[in-house]
């Protein structure tokens, strides 16, 4: 087994014992409103966003109801949330295309979510995990860093540690490894001062053995 392999296998062992079931911490009902609460969520946070989407979503619960808005309309919505003048032409255009080309429903394809504006490789992938069960690992800033710390990728880009971290691990671990590391460095492995006297990855961490060394 590869070093790497290796790694994956004991840091996932000790995450799912603090966590064996994690799950997103956006609220959604259906894949569109999940599809919505993505896309809002860039440069934001996921309670900042559910603060936003529980008005929003009682108000326009289908795409049907997004599409009939102007990106004007639906920008006063979600003027709380940073870059609400982009996100909102995105969330309207998409709904729109949602009901001209997928019959009003969210597709449950990368090559078809990735069609759809402000949808990226990490938005889909979310969708498609979340919404869909099928095996998939977004990597946003926060699994970006961690995976390049602990050293279970080394990349330069998101889509090269996506394709790292998913040949080291088995796809029924896809989805739950997004979470574990989305949420260590959400409340542990922070940007600018992740918190390694509390980490129990710290054995295992690149970053921490070699600051260590120092
Ligand atoms: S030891 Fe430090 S750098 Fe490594 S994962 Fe934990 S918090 Fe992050």
């Amino acid at each position: 087994m590869s070093r790497r392999k290796e790694k994956a296998k004991i840091v996932f062992t000790i995450l799912e014992e603090q966590n064996p079931h994690p799950v997103t911490e956006l609220n959604f009902e259906t894949p569109w409103q999940l599809l919505v609460a993505t896309v809002l969520s860039a440069q934001s946070t996921d309670k900042q966003v559910n603060k936003v989407t529980t008005l929003l979503f009682d108000k326009y619960p289908y795409p049907a109801q997004f599409a009939a808005l102007t990106p004007e309309e639906l920008a006063e919505e979600i003027k709380s949330i940073g870059l609400f003048r982009t996100k909102s032409k995105h969330l309207v255009v998409s709904a729109r295309a949602l009901l001209e080309r997928h019959g009003g429903e969210v597709p449950a394809d990368l090559v078809s979510l990735l069609s759809l504006p402000g949808v990226g490789q990490k938005t889909a992938n979310v969708i498609l995990a979340n919404a869909f069960g099928i095996p998939a690992l977004a990597v946003d800033t926060h699994v970006f860093r961690v995976a390049n710390r602990i050293g279970l990728a080394k990349a330069k880009t998101p889509v090269a540690t996506e394709e790292q971290l998913t040949s080291i691990i088995g796809r029924e671990l896809w989805a739950d490894a997004h979470h574990w590391l989305i949420l260590h460095g959400r409340y542990i492995c922070h940007a600018r001062n992740p918190h390694c006297s509390q980490c129990s990855l710290r054995e295992h961490c690149d970053y921490f053995q070699s600051y260590r060394k120092k």
